[in-house]
């Protein structure tokens, strides 16, 4: 057995959770391994979970939640799918990674290049920072240029390069946002604010011969949701191809999720390169870039640009991706999808309007966000007062109470998956309706 009853002697009221977050906290640092885990921006102790089935979580204490994070956004098919699980089992009786190629990382390449047009090659990595990392590399070898422009508000992962701030002023130069990042890493990467096509040209008509590539959520998922104008969009395509520049979809959270084709078909908008992750692993850790033939050409061995990975397309991986989309392809899942996510607009529209303070839904697909901004729903990224931060605090824990699991951050979407049906919805508006009563 393990040493876990000599830990808890003395202490066996407290909740499991607790208990396992003091211990998390001696040996992982905050007692976490990704910050917003770490319940800092509401307050408590973050749960610790035992087990997923369907749309719920059950924490180390038994207690089941419905969950809205979904794994902040793989899920989609739901906690421990039936299909999925047995996909991935049967992969694991045959081994978990060979380090040499496999079927199906063949499999779903094909998957991947049939589904998102612009893609016509694609290589698969283990996470999306890795994925946006690689894309760019090979963005800058296929240029041969050396900035990026990414926007205020959208998140590419953990790469340094891309830890960056806007400073002030219009088009900028970055700042780090994170201590350990070097000014002169980031001295490549300009910041542009979102929904602002004058930025956008100025940036261009100073520095456009320099530009490897743009870089964008094509729905910014990662400061709220913040819905794009699509003309904004066609601008930044039209933008790019004027000045021989790449432009990068990071459909990290869009891919696979709002559709077969990602914000790219929505938006009927052709990116050179595009980036994925979450929804193409099944919940086990994948990435994966891709873009045209030639652009694709330029990475090793074929190519001079180095790329590599000893977990990449390991057959685990590769099968629960695999099984996710055979499942959402079977079940009609975008199509689903969509219709939750119109039946939960239904739901929340009445309990929002009737809230004591401003709350709006904002909503594309199975993706939706609380925004707490009292002056509305924003297009770019703008911060929470504190009045602000303190409400949605509040209204999480208590959802959380009434056994509802949103994002520990006011800041972050809310994921629905395949498990999300007319009874969920429902009781997350009951939820809803409840708890910001007890907040006015
Ligand atoms: N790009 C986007 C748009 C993301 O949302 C994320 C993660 N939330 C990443 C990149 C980084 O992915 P990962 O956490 O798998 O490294």
């Amino acid at each position: 057995m393990s040493r876990e009853p000599a830990m808890v002697e003395g202490r066996s009221n407290r909740p499991r959770s607790a208990e396992l977050y003091d211990r998390a906290r001696r040996v992982i640092p905050g007692g976490v391994n990704s910050p917003v885990r770490a319940f800092r921006a509401v307050g408590g102790t973050p749960l610790f979970i035992a087990r997923g089935a369907g749309a719920q979580v059950f924490d180390a204490d038994g207690r089941a939640y419905l969950d809205f994070v979904g794994s902040w956004g793989p899920l989609i098919a739901g906690h421990a799918h039936p299909a999925v699980v047995a996909a991935v089992t049967e992969a694991l009786a045959r081994g978990m990674t060979y380090g040499a190629p496999c079927a199906p990382e063949v499999e779903l390449a094909e998957r991947v290049v049939a589904a998102y047009s612009p893609v016509e090659q694609v290589r698969f990595v283990s996470s999306g920072t890795e994925a946006v990392m690689s894309a760019i590399r090979v963005a800058r070898a296929f240029t041969g240029r050396e900035l990026i422009v990414k926007f205020a508000g959208c998140y590419h992962g953990h790469a340094d390069h891309l830890l960056v701030a806007a400073g002030s002023g219009l088009a900028t130069f970055g700042r780090p946002s994170s201590a350990g990042v070097p000014e002169a890493f980031v001295g490549c990467t300009r910041v542009l604010p979102l929904d602002d096509e004058a930025a956008a040209e100025e940036l261009f008509a100073r520095e456009g011969g320099r530009i490897a590539a743009v870089i964008i959520e094509p729905l910014p998922a990662n400061h709220g949701l913040l819905p794009q104008r699509r003309a904004f969009l066609q601008g930044l395509r039209a933008l790019t191809l004027r000045h021989d520049a790449l432009l990068i979809f990071d459909e990290v959270i869009s891919g696979f999720r709002l559709g077969r084709g990602g914000a790219a078909e929505r938006l009927a908008i052709a990116p050179d390169l595009a980036t994925f992750g979450k929804v193409i692993g099944g919940g086990m850790p994948v990435g994966a870039f891709g873009g045209a033939r030639r652009i694709m050409a330029r990475l090793a061995p074929d190519g001079d640009t180095y790329q590599a990975g000893t977990l990449s397309g390991n057959p685990v991986a590769m099968t629960a991706g695999l099984a996710t989309l055979d499942l959402l392809v079977r079940e009609s899942g975008w199509e689903r999808l969509e219709s939750s996510g119109a039946e939960l607009e239904r739901l929340l529209t009445p309990v929002l309007s009737a809230a004591p303070f401003p709350v709006h839904l904002v909503r594309v697909g199975s993706l939706f966000w609380l925004s707490f901004h009292a002056a509305g729903a924003p297009r770019v990224a703008a911060p929470l007062t504190a009045a602000e931060s303190a409400r949605f605090a509040a209204l999480f824990h208590a959802m959380l109470d009434r056994g509802v699991y949103l994002p520990p951050s006011a800041y972050e979407a809310c994921f629905l998956s395949l498990a999300h049906g007319h009874a969920e919805l429902t009781r997350l508006a009951e939820a809803l309706r409840e708890s910001l009563a007890t907040i006015a």
